[in-house]
């Protein structure tokens, strides 16, 4: 049997498509993944806590809640969900071919909606079930403007671009913000440092690094550690924000789709065509600019859209 549409993911991206192309008749197959990058099915909401610029949620909405929120909408259209991980496709050919540990299938198009995993360090009191999310996270954009962070020192962990970026989104919030570096120079390009260096807010860490997070019930203190003199102190701090980059799960390809340097799938600008012409991706493994739920589930219906108008085109 071939399937007309296979996505594969479980995030706003996936459950958009989802709803797209089962109201479009295509009887989408979804494939949600089992801990698939380190992720539960739902994606990367399920880690937080709560979602507060979603339209539709003025009240906001609790990320494990939204995504069960998604998952419903798309079985009401009829959308069949395997918790299962896609570990292998095979694209040289149409239809194409996939695998999960449990089946084989078939799909005369595929919409990759696997997303990126947050990188995050392994610190003493950061890890899931401690101050992660209590004080500990990977999106400032996301979390930065909550009340906890409201007129406190706050820490970044990151030398990069999309370290000092978040950083100085983060001043409009915090009183302080310390940037985190182990080494005494910093990667990111220099006109993001320069910005970051000007904001009167931010300071730079050279050389440190960050040995644990403490706090009761939320962060309270961060330990960082004087790489070259080995002296460490404690300061009080309501966040830590980790942005060390983000890996895009995109593994399971094979190398049979193009992808940038940092391994994201390369879509054609304005669209969610892949390198090969089928198979379209949308959400977060697709993009590294914007990484929001919203613009995942903009890109999903964009995703739904051009399949449907492809299998038009090529019904076979
Ligand atoms: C801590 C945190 C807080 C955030 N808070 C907000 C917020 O408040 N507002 C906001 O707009 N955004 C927020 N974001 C960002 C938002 O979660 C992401 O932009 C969005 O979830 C991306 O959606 P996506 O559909 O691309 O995929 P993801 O949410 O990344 O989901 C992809 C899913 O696909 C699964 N998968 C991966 N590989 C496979 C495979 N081979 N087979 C099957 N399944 C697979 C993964 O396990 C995962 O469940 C936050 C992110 C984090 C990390």
């Amino acid at each position: 049997m071939v399937d007309h549409v296979v996505i594969i993911g479980s995030g706003p991206a996936a459950h958009t498509a989802a709803i797209y192309t089962a109201r479009a008749d295509l009887r989408p197959v979804l494939f949600e993944g089992w801990m698939a990058g380190g992720v539960a099915a739902g994606g990367q909401l399920t880690t937080t806590t709560d979602v507060e610029n979603f339209p539709g949620f003025p009240e906001g909405i609790g990320g494990p809640e939204l995504c069960d929120r998604f998952r419903a909408q798309s079985l009401r259209f009829g959308t069949v969900i395997h918790t299962e991980t896609v570990t292998r496709v095979d694209l040289s050919a149409r239809p194409f071919r996939y695998a999960t540990d449990e089946r084989e299938g078939q799909a005369r198009a595929l919409i990759i909606a696997t997303g990126a995993t947050a990188r995050r360090d392994d610190i003493p009191g950061t890890r899931d079930g401690e101050l992660w999310q209590k004080g500990v996270s990977a999106c400032a954009v996301c979390d930065g403007a909550l009340p906890m962070f409201r007129d406190k020192p706050l820490f970044v962990i990151g030398g990069g671009d999309s370290a000092m970026e978040e950083a100085t989104f983060l001043t409009k919030f915090a009183s302080r913000v310390y940037i985190v570096h182990r080494r005494d120079e910093l990667r990111a390009s220099q006109i993001m440092q320069e910005r970051a260096r000007a904001n009167p807010k931010v300071e730079i860490l050279y050389s440190h690094q960050v040995t644990a997070v403490e706090g009761d019930g939320v962060v309270q203190r961060t330990r960082v550690k004087d790489l070259k003199t080995g002296a460490e102190r404690a300061i009080e701090s309501a966040g830590l924000f980790f942005a060390i980059g983000r890996k895009p799960n995109t593994d399971f390809l094979g190398g049979q789709l193009q992808l940038d340097d940092q391994g994201y799938i390369v879509t054609t600008p304005g669209t969610t065509a892949t390198s090969v012409p089928g198979v379209f991706a949308a959400g977060d493994v697709q993009d590294k600019k914007y990484r929001q739920a919203i613009t995942a589930a903009g890109s999903g219906c964009m995703a739904a859209l051009e399949a449907e108008h492809f299998l038009s085109a090529h019904p076979a």
